[in-house]
C-alpha cells in the first residue's frame, strides 16, 4: 500500500511538471499579451500607466505619509482608513498636525501645508492620473462589489476631508510599485531598478516602460504627466496572464480551486503561482489521495497509526496554509521531524507514517517548483521585451512577499528557469540582481508622494 502512495504522488506531482519548452511558450505569449496590454484597454495584461515617470536613487528626502491598503492589511472602509491616519498623526505628528488645526481655523477654511500621502491600493485600478484611478476589480478573494468603478482615491479624500485631516492623496500606489520604488531607494549602485515583483498573497510586477511604448496613452487625451525621463512605470496586473489558458499548465486541482473560487477564469497565473493558492492546490491533491480508498492516506492502517480529526482544516476549503509548504519544503531530517509539525500544527494531523510524509513533501515540492519556475515566465519576457539584457550593465530587481522570501529555493528555481530560456541563458542570469524590497509597498508610496508632490 505504501508504495502505491509514493506512485500516485509521483505521478501527481508529474502533473505538475512545466519544462522547458512550456516556459518558453509562456514567454512568447507573454511578450504577445503585454504588447497587447500596453496598446488597448481590456487585454489580459491590463499594463497599466501608473503616471509614476521617475525611479528614486536614495538622496530623495522629506516627510510623506503611507497608507497601505491590499493583501493582508485590508481591514475596512475608507472611514476606518482616515481615522486610523488621525490617530497616527495624532500620536507622531501632533505638533505639526495641531499648527495645522490652528491655521485652518484662523485662515477660515484656508488649509495650508498638507501632509501629502501616498495610498497603496493593491487591486487593478484604471490610473488617469497620479493620484486618481478607478477600481477594476477586486482580486485575492476580496468582493465589495459597491467600491468597483469608482475611485479609490476620491473615496479616501472625501473620507479623510469629513474628519478635517490636513492630508492630501498625492499618488495612488500600487505595491508593486512601491517595491519597485524602494528596491531603487536602496538598491546599491547607480542603476535604477527595473521590476519590482510581488509573490505573497497574490502576484504581481512592475517594471520600467519607453513612454513611445505605451501607444495607449495616445488615447488618453486628459492625462498628464512629466514626459521628461521618456519613461514610465507600468502596473503589468500579470495576476491576469493567459485568463483564456492558451499556455497556462493546469490540473485537475488548479481547475476545481478555480471553479469554486469567488472569480472562476480570472488570476489564472496568479491561482498557480501564489501564496493564497498554493496551499489549497496542496490540499486538493491530498485530498483526492485521502478519497481514494486504494491509497488510504491519512487513514489508519497496519502501517500507520495516522490521526485526522473531522474538525481538522484539511477538510475546509482555503484551509491550508501555504506557510506549511515552506515548512515541509525546508525539512532536511532524516525523520521528516519538521513535516510532521507542520501537519500537526496546521492540519492537526498527528502520527503520520513515514510513507505519508514523504507524499506530502513529493506534492509540496512539485506546486512549489511549478510556481518557482512560473514565476520566471514575466522575469524573462519583461527582461527581453525591454532590451535590458543587450548592454553589460547589471539588471536589478526587487521582490517582496512570503512566498519569495520563505520558500525555500523559490529564487533558485525561478532562476534555473530564467536560464533555460535562450534569450536569457546563463549569462543573462548572472546580470540579473534579486533583492528583497522590504515592506516596498509603505517606503515605495512615501517616495511616490514625494515625485508626485514635485509635479505639482
Ligand atoms: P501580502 O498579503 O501583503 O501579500 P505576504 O507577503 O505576507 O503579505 O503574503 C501572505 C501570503 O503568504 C499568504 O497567502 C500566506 O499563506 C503566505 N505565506 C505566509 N507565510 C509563508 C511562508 N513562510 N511561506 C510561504 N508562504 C507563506
Amino acid at each position: 500500500m505504501s508504495s502505491a502512495l509514493l506512485d500516485e504522488a509521483a505521478r501527481i506531482a508529474r502533473e505538475f511538471d512545466y519544462p522547458a519548452d512550456q516556459v518558453n511558450h509562456g514567454v512568447t505569449e507573454y511578450i504577445k499579451q503585454s504588447n497587447e496590454g500596453l496598446a488597448q484597454e481590456n487585454t489580459t495584461l491590463s499594463q497599466i500607466p501608473t503616471f509614476v515617470t521617475a525611479v528614486p536613487n536614495g538622496t530623495e528626502k522629506g516627510l510623506y505619509l503611507a497608507v497601505d491598503l491590499g493583501g493582508t492589511n485590508f481591514r475596512d472602509l475608507f472611514t476606518f482608513l482616515a481615522r486610523q491616519i488621525e490617530a497616527f498623526l495624532r500620536i507622531h505628528h501632533n505638533e505639526h498636525f495641531e499648527a495645522h488645526l490652528r491655521r485652518r481655523r484662523d485662515d477660515g477654511n484656508h488649509v495650508v501645508d498638507l501632509f501629502d500621502l501616498g495610498f497603496t491600493f493593491s487591486f487593478p485600478v484604471r490610473q488617469c492620473g497620479i493620484n486618481s484611478g478607478t477600481l477594476i476589480r477586486w482580486t485575492k478573494g476580496f468582493n465589495i462589489p459597491d467600491a468597483v468603478g469608482h475611485d479609490v482615491c476620491a473615496l479616501l479624500q472625501s473620507a479623510i476631508d469629513d474628519l478635517h485631516l490636513p492630508v492630501r492623496v498625492a499618488a495612488l500606489v500600487n505595491d508593486t510599485v512601491g517595491t519597485l520604488m524602494a528596491r531603487s531607494y536602496t538598491s546599491p549602485g547607480e542603476t535604477g531598478t527595473l521590476l519590482g515583483a510581488i509573490f505573497g498573497t497574490g502576484t504581481n510586477g512592475a517594471y520600467v516602460e519607453k513612454l513611445d511604448k505605451v501607444t495607449k496613452l495616445q488615447h488618453m487625451k486628459d492625462a498628464h504627466y512629466d514626459t521628461s525621463s521618456g519613461e514610465m512605470i507600468i502596473n503589468a496586473e500579470w495576476g491576469s496572464f493567459d485568463n483564456h489558458m492558451s499556455v497556462l499548465p493546469t490540473t485537475v486541482y488548479d481547475d476545481e480551486l478555480d471553479a469554486d473560487s469567488n472569480n472562476p477564469g480570472v488570476q489564472m497565473f496568479e491561482k498557480r503561482v501564489s501564496g493564497m493558492f498554493l496551499g489549497e492546490i496542496l490540499r486538493r491533491a491530498l485530498l483526492a489521495m485521502h478519497n481514494n480508498p486504494a491509497l488510504g492516506l491519512f487513514k489508519p492502517s497496519k502501517t500507520s497509526k495516522v490521526s485526522l480529526p473531522s474538525d481538522s482544516l484539511f477538510y475546509r476549503q482555503w484551509g491550508l496554509d501555504t506557510s506549511l509548504l515552506s515548512q515541509v519544503e525546508s525539512d532536511t531530517t532524516k525523520n521528516m521531524v519538521d513535516v510532521k509539525a507542520a501537519l500537526k500544527d496546521h492540519l492537526k494531523i498527528e502520527h503520520p507514517s513515514e510513507t505519508e510524509c514523504q507524499a506530502v513533501k513529493i506534492l509540496v515540492h512539485a506546486i512549489g517548483k511549478r510556481a518557482a519556475r512560473l514565476a520566471a515566465v514575466p522575469l524573462a519576457a519583461i527582461l527581453i521585451h525591454t532590451g535590458k539584457l543587450e548592454t553589460d550593465e547589471i539588471v536589478d530587481v526587487g521582490v517582496d512577499g512570503s512566498l519569495v522570501e520563505f520558500y525555500p529555493s523559490f529564487e533558485a528555481y525561478m532562476r534555473e528557469a530564467l536560464r533555460e530560456v535562450p534569450q536569457v541563458g546563463v549569462a543573462g542570469d548572472k546580470k540579473v540582481r534579486i533583492g528583497i524590497s522590504k515592506d516596498g509597498s509603505g517606503v515605495g508610496a512615501a517616495l511616490i508622494a514625494l515625485v508626485a508632490s514635485k509635479d505639482e
